[in-house]
């Protein structure tokens, strides 16, 4: 079964056919480290870390390329530096190693690249370059900026006429500028900002050409996959498309920019979009001091990915609970031995562009399945008792390998239901169990008692199975 992906840009789900599978690229445009991201930022990181995941299942681990960007040149960043009293680095370094920590906390992979802007400056001063001497860029005052009217796609990401542009959009007038709608792709840098060297003076770059020329540099054109927040298809996707085709020589159309482009719905609170600007932000730092990442990132896959998804404690409370019924089944069934079967494909419920909800309760439906065989091998039939394990294994291994590629039950059974107990108590914990066996073994039931009151006074339910007691924290 093949992969299909919505395309915004071509505005309908197509076969995924990468340009070279021994070499498959994604690109999605990553955080500006001035602060700690907020629940919308990790969406996205979410969600392509999915398609990431998939991809190196379907392509194979060393053919897949991923790219995220770390945008470390911004006024916001300047502003930070200067309140401090401290260069760029330190607050960009500060918050980059943040957003990578968090990030991970939520079980997303690190991208195999990850280039920022300062590390980048020759690419992207050669591609203003490259733009001025196709024709499609000008330098004027200091700046260079990007001719839209002498690129006749533009805004066909987005799906507006030119006409529509000006009509609506509050641009920037400048008197520098041939036309309104024309974007800074090299201005001068403010006093007491940082600057770097370009033939049109010392200044910095526009934040569109960061993506594009990073990308040219980095991946090499076109990639496969571009990917983003919706919020991103216009002004920021369309203008890289601009600035990536018309770089090129020769007639070049948008696929030679990227050749499928992806954007995840918004994340809102209580309906109400929630970005930096509102006060209803939540930041994931704080999120995962309160949940278990994998609590978090469950939540975050609850909707389609192009779906808004609104974020309630329900939500939270209740993806504890669905991870809480299948690390039951995985601790219960550890002895279970994983088995593939060939007619069975786990994953072709994410490759119809990648429905994480139908994956979902896929895991649930296998996670029954477990259980159900496991037990009627215990009680039934002959034939049952040589049929049930295997289908046992079978669903286990599905269950597993789906699980593999959404990034979740990545954890020990034993280990989630111990979440939150530091070294100390759990040793205590294991401690009282051991008392608990032997005072049973001895018939001693008020002691055996007095041990579980104690346990309850911890905070822990013990669940008595087959293989001996296991513990979780209420
Ligand atoms: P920003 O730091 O605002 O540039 O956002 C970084 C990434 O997060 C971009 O891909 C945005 O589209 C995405 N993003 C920002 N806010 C939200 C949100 N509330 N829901 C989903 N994605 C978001
Ligand atoms: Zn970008």
């Amino acid at each position: 079964m093949k992969l299909k992906l919505q395309d915004t840009l071509k505005r309908e789900k197509r076969d995924f056919v990468p340009r070279d599978p021994k070499r498959v690229t994604l690109y999605v445009c990553g955080p500006t480290v001035y602060n700690h991201a907020h629940i919308g930022n990790a969406r996205p990181v979410v969600v392509f870390d999915v398609l990431f995941r998939l991809l190196r299942e379907i392509y194979g681990v060393d053919h897949v390329v991923y790219a995220r960007n770390i945008t470390d040149v911004d006024d916001k960043i300047n502003q930070k530096a200067m309140d401090e009293g401290v260069d760029i680095s330190v607050i960009t370094n500060r918050y980059a190693d943040i957003y990578n920590a968090d990030m991970a906390a939520l079980g997303a992979l690190r991208p195999t690249l990850e280039p920022r802007v300062t590390a980048n400056m020759d690419a992207i001063v050669s591609q203003i370059g490259a733009l001025i001497n196709n024709g499609h860029a000008y330098a004027a005052e200091g700046h260079v900026l990007f001719d839209v009217a002498s690129y006749k796609s533009y805004g066909s990401l987005s799906n507006r006429s030119l006409d529509d542009m000006i009509a609506g959009a509050r641009v920037e007038v400048a008197p520098y500028k041939k036309n309104a709608q024309d974007f800074v792709l090299w201005k001068p840098s403010k006093e007491g900002e940082p600057r770097w060297d370009s033939p049109w003076g010392e200044g910095r770059p526009g934040w569109h050409i960061e993506c594009s020329a990073m990308i040219e540099a980095n991946l090499g054109l076109p990639i496969d996959i571009h990917g983003g927040g919706h919020d991103l298809i216009f002004p920021h996707h369309e203008n890289e498309i601009a600035q990536g085709v018309c770089a090129q020589h020769g007639h070049k159309h948008e696929e030679d920019y990227a050749r499928y482009w992806m954007h995840n719905g918004f994340l809102t609170m209580d309906a109400e979009k929630m970005s930096k600007s509102l006060g209803n932000v939540l930041l994931v730092h704080d999120l995962i001091q309160q949940y278990p990442g994998e609590v978090v990132r469950w939540a975050l896959l609850s909707a389609h990915y192009r779906s808004p998804l609104n974020w309630t404690k329900d939500l939270l409370d209740q993806s504890r609970k669905e991870l809480d019924y299948i690390y039951g089944v995985l601790l219960r069934n550890k002895n279970v031995p994983l088995k593939a079967h060939q007619m069975e494909n786990p994953l072709e419920v994410l490759m119809d562009d990648l429905n994480t909800p139908l994956a979902k309760s896929k895991l649930f439906e296998l996670a029954k399945n477990v259980e159900h065989f496991v037990n009627s091998e215990v009680k039934r039939t002959e034939l049952a008792q040589e049929v049930a394990p295997v289908a046992a294994s079978i669903c286990m291994y599905s269950l597993r390998s789906l699980a593999n590629v959404l990034g979740v039950l990545q954890q020990d059974p034993e280990d989630w239901f111990k979440g939150g107990a530091d070294d100390d108590l759990s040793a205590k914990v294991e401690a009282l169990l051991e008392a608990r066996k032997t005072a049973r073994a001895e018939k001693n039931w008020g002691e055996a008692d007095r041990i579980r009151d104690e346990l309850n006074a911890l905070n822990v339910e013990v669940m008595d199975g087959p293989q001996g007691a296991t513990w979780k924290i209420k």
